[in-house]
């Protein structure tokens, strides 16, 4: 308990002293808000806390380039302050599970392995844009990110996406769709919720209804989750509209209208 306190206290004094140093220059902060509507769109105290959790995210994870591309600053705080959107009241430490982010330019190209019934391992390539740290870094595409303003009208967007994943794996064990929460009659109702959202939404997206949310999310619940989350924090009117219920579990766990 007093050592908790303790540290608490320490990583407070770190913070603020990081806060003072090396505060993100104005001009910087304007170019990262007018690029991404969904962030400027906030009220001024959503966007002076989000300012300061993107300051310290930017302290504490380091950023790699690949094929030639060069980690700017305006890169590195486009993804952060995306990044530190949802856990914009939450708190950095949903983030402590790792520390490195790649960038790629453009969407690259993995193998895969998945083992049949007898066995027998298949090897296939997917390509992706993005994907949450596991025994790897985290890993996202440029190209993606840049766009991410405009394509936020599709409700489309991987930082978060893949932030979300993060968030979801944060109590430590594999995705499922249910964040940390405080105890079990806790999960027990937002497993109900999202698994009620999670069948209808599969039914829409076999019937071939166009949705909103990117039919991706029919994968698995992990998966719906990460969509849902970038359409609650991207297109939060129209997701509003089409999942009501997620969107009042959201609001309500990130402690966000946006
Ligand atoms: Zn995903």
């Amino acid at each position: 308990m007093v050592i908790g306190r303790l540290f608490d206290g320490l990583r407070r004094m770190r913070d603020e002293r990081t806060l003072r140093r090396r505060p993100i220059p104005d001009d910087l902060w304007a170019v990262t808000l007018a690029r991404y509507p969904f962030l400027s769109r906030r009220n001024a105290d959503d966007l002076a806390a989000l300012r300061d959790l993107t300051t310290l995210f930017l302290a504490d994870k380091e950023f790699h380039g690949t094929q030639g591309l060069a980690i700017t600053d305006e890169i590195a705080v486009a993804i952060s302050a995306q990044a530190c959107l949802p856990i914009l009241r939450l708190g950095l430490h949903y983030y402590d599970s790792f520390a490195v982010i790649v960038v790629h330019p453009e969407e690259v190209v993995v193998t895969r392995q998945v083992m049949d019934d007898d066995g027998v391992v298949h090897e296939y390539e997917e390509s992706i844009v993005g994907e949450a740290p596991g025994p790897g870094p985290m890993m996202l595409t440029w190209h993606d990110i840049a766009h991410a303003g405009e394509w936020a009208g599709v409700a489309y967007n991987v930082v978060i996406h893949e932030f979300a994943h993060v968030i979801d794996m944060a109590e430590g064990y594999e995705p499922d769709g249910i964040p940390p929460l405080p105890d079990r009659a806790a999960r027990d109702a937002w497993a109900q919720v999202i698994d009620a959202e999670y069948e209808r939404f599969c039914d829409d997206v076999d019937a071939g209804i166009d949705t909103l949310v990117d039919p991706y999310g029919s994968e698995g619940v992990d998966e719906f989750f990460g969509v849902t989350v970038e359409a609650f924090f991207v297109a939060s009117d129209e997701f509003r509209g089409e999942h009501p219920a997620l969107y009042e579990l959201y609001a309500n766990y990130f402690q966000q209208t946006p």
